[in-house]
């Protein structure tokens, strides 16, 4: 390879200097490999927790000992530049190979500049937003010390019930590609060895979404024709995106837990996808084994590193029991040389080598975190993932006049705003949905307030919910008084906001639920504000879809705003008040009732399909008591607009081979508002040597249009965009009748046909 180097022309130099510097960095880490005790290289495979925020049990005793031995390789969750560069100082002048170490964080939808939760950023289907969030993140981040994130999450989900459908992009395999690779552009940028760029880890490896009943950790098991056409696809898109790093699951797959998996890590990630960074566990993956019932810890640590793990988080399986199982031949030397390269490897790609301070910059901290700048982004962008799912009359937007009483549990609160996993976030200063409207209406209009319920009724589920500074200000008063009071004060109002949903952590990790309707107690109060015949607008906080056949059929406008981040009230004022027109589309389908679960646009037909139009017809496949369509498709929200489609053009009928389809289609904007609209496109593979999904997502744009403007849209599909994995697991595209259908959701969509020929 060096050979090749030198000798390659100077115009290909830049497409294999990656390459390049990936053999440069190997040689070098054999260097040291070279003078390694084996303690010192099972060190480095060793990642343990550091003290400020921890999401498990396990935490290492003695750590700065440790770092001395050389017996870590990384910390995560150590907070603050001076922190990181005291312990990175233990670590490069106090240890015998001054070996740098990984700083590790859970920076998931921004740092202390937090962004929506990652399912609100999906609804934005804005690429360039969502690549920019993950940039400002990792500026944020690496100002601060941390030079490795735990992000992508791009689990598919077709479950709600799951409280982690929070941190991943939906349910759609395409959409989920696309949002991986913005991520892993966001954070690494051109230059992972830059000060400002940072490592990514995609997680988790692999079909952590589809645990059995959405309960997290729980069993996965499915065929090897689902994981490859509909789950693998956004894991896949990072790898070849260049993420650094992957992270196993906590589940199993195949009866095999993920991080003793094999098949997983070296046939699919290594062979098949040629990924050349490193593989960590999750949180105490390698001990959870022993629960998963197949050994002891010397045997699962064994079975992990075998399997292809090279960094164990948290459990020190690793540390305390590889020398061991090296002695009694139950692994190899090079298996460990192996693991420690990768890391190493990792350390040079990231510079550490170079300057293991550069990414601890408290002048650059001062600077760059939380910043004004960073702040205004958060908001620009979080007003882009709304997603009106009602709006009646036109009652929204509202005009900053009058009287305007806003009720509800999340109306007043700070935070729980930032959602989810965001573990560096200034909670208490994120800004209320209270604050954003007085501070958009200023002294046009009186607001008025009052908490008119509380999250849930059960106080027991209550305090598991007010965790992690996510409080919910809990209020003991009797439920009626409550709503009495709410009453009260919205008696001369002219309009009534209901700011009502989920808390922040009611989604998110071990946060699975098994009813996502409105909680009874909310839903009381919004029966009894409705009944004051005012106009009540309800504002949804969430964290997953939930079924909300009550509120469709009552409230005359939805807006869902999930969690919003640090700059919600305001980004909601913006839309509520119409400073922004809303244009979020749902990534994942929101069902009717808990029992139509999972359901997603992308299903197969039965044999015994209904037929168009009908909702029930005996021994076809339905239900007895609801029909089989969601509430709210996957791709729908509305505008203050809107938008009309034309039929679709299709430049050919008949094709064949490697030509290109141009399908157009003519929008228009017949509204008031000028606005903005992700046109979808997607295609159906009528006949197949397997059975192919009804629909699959394959294309869209965003497109902005002034009131009153038409525009022509047009994708061009090539038989890349066809392809899928037979029984055989080939990746092939097969000729004959597709279905190409574009609109502005799953199911509202306009149709053309053509046949494909080899
Ligand atoms: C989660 C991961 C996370 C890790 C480290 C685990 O509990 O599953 O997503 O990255 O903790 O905090």
């Amino acid at each position: 390879m060096k050979k090749l180097c030198c000798g390659i022309v100077l115009l290909a130099i830049c497409i294999i200097k990656p390459v390049c510097a990936q053999d440069e960095y190997t040689r070098k880490a054999d260097s040291i490999i070279a003078i390694m005790t084996l303690e010192e290289k099972i060190g480095q495979l060793n990642l343990p927790a550091a003290g400020d925020i921890t999401t498990g049990q396990a935490a290492s005793a003695n750590i700065a000992e440790k770092i001395k031995a050389g017996q870590v390789g990384g910390l995560f969750n150590l907070k603050s530049a001076e922190k990181i560069r005291d312990v990175q100082r233990v670590a490069v002048e106090e240890s015998r190979l001054k070996i740098p170490l990984l700083f590790g964080m859970d920076v998931i939808h921004g740092y202390e500049s937090v962004f929506p939760i990652p399912l609100g950023m999906a609804s934005s289907w804005d690429m360039e937003l969502i690549e920019k969030s993950a940039r400002i993140a990792a500026i944020e981040a690496s100002a601060d010390g941390i030079n490795w994130t735990f992000s992508p999450m791009t689990d598919i989900s077709r479950d709600p019930r799951w409280g982690r459908v929070s941190e991943g992009n939906g349910e759609d395999p395409y959409l989920g590609s696309q949002i991986a690779k913005a991520m892993v552009n966001g954070y690494q940028g051109d230059d992972l060895s830059a000060p400002n760029t940072i490592m990514a880890c995609v997680k988790h490896f692999a079909l952590y979404g589809a645990p059995e009943a959405g309960r997290d950790y729980h069993t996965v098991d499915m065929s090897r024709h689902r994981m490859y056409n509909e789950y693998f696809p956004p894991y896949q898109a990072a790898i070849d995106a260049g993420v650094g790093t992957v992270m196993t699951a906590f589940n199993e797959v195949d009866g095999i837990p993920a991080s003793a998996n094999k098949w997983l890590m070296t046939e699919v990630l290594r062979n098949q996808w040629g990924f050349d960074g490193f593989v960590v566990t999750d949180y105490t993956a390698i001990n959870e084994m022993i629960d998963h019932g197949i050994g002891d810890l010397k045997e699962v640590s064994a079975r992990a590193l075998q399997a292809g793990v090279e960094m164990d988080m948290v459990g020190e399986g690793f540390l305390t029991t590889l020398p061991q199982s090296l002695e009694e031949g139950r692994i190899t030397q090079k298996q460990i040389d192996d693991a420690c390269r990768l890391i190493l490897v990792a350390k040079y790609r990231l510079g550490l080598f170079d300057n293991p301070y550069q990414y601890a910059d408290p002048e650059r901290s001062k600077k760059d975190v939380y910043s004004n700048e960073n702040r205004k982004v958060a908001r620009e962008i979080a007003s882009q993932t709304f997603v009106l799912l009602k709006n009646d009359d036109q009652i929204l937007p509202l005009k900053k006049q009058g009287k305007i009483a806003l009720v509800g549990p999340l109306g007043d609160n700070k935070e729980n705003m930032t959602g989810t996993w965001s573990v560096a976030a200034r909670v208490d200063e994120a800004i209320s949905l209270r604050e954003g409207l007085q501070n958009a209406i200023g002294n046009k209009a009186e607001i008025v307030y009052a908490r008119g319920a509380n999250v849930v009724a059960d106080p027991a589920l209550e305090a598991r919910i007010s965790i992690f500074g996510k409080n919910t200000h809990r209020d003991d008063r009797p439920a009626a008084d409550m709503i009495n009071e709410a009453l009260e004060i919205a008696k001369d109002a002219d309009v009534i906001i209901a700011a009502m949903g989920e808390a922040a952590e009611m989604s998110g990790e071990a946060s699975s639920m098994t009813d996502i309707t409105l909680p009874e107690n909310q839903r009381d109060l919004l029966k009894a504000l409705l009944k004051t015949g005012k106009p009540v607008i309800m504002v949804l906080f969430t964290g997953r879809p939930l079924a909300l056949q009550w509120e469709e059929d009552h409230m005359p406008a939805i807006l869902n705003v999930w969690f919003a981040g640090s700059e919600a009230g305001d980004a909601i004022a913006d839309v509520l008040f119409g400073d922004i027109n809303p244009s979020g589309k749902l990534t994942a389908t929101f069902p009717r009732n808990v029992g139509q679960i999972p359901i997603y646009y992308n299903h197969k037909n039965t044999g015994r399909p209904l037929s168009e139009g009908e909702w029930f017809q005996k021994f076809r496949s339905n239900y007895l008591d609801v029909p089989n369509t969601p509430l709210y498709p996957f791709g729908y929200g509305l505008s203050y607009t809107t938008f009309e489609y034309g039929d679709i053009k299709l430049s050919h009928t008949e094709l064949q081979g490697d030509q290109t389809l141009k399908a157009s289609i003519e929008l228009k904007n017949t509204g008031t508002y000028d606005g903005a609209e992700v046109v979808q496109l997607y295609i159906r593979d009528v006949v197949a040597s397997v059975t192919r999904p009804v629909k699959e997502l394959k294309g869209f744009q965003k497109i902005n249009l002034q009131a009153g403007e038409s525009r022509t849209v047009t994708f061009e599909i090539t038989p890349n965009d066809l392809m899928f994995y037979d029984y055989d697991l080939e990746h092939v595209w097969e000729p004959g009748a597709f279905e190409i259908m574009i609109g502005g959701n799953s199911e509202e969509l306009k149709t053309g046909k053509v046949d494909w020929k080899k």
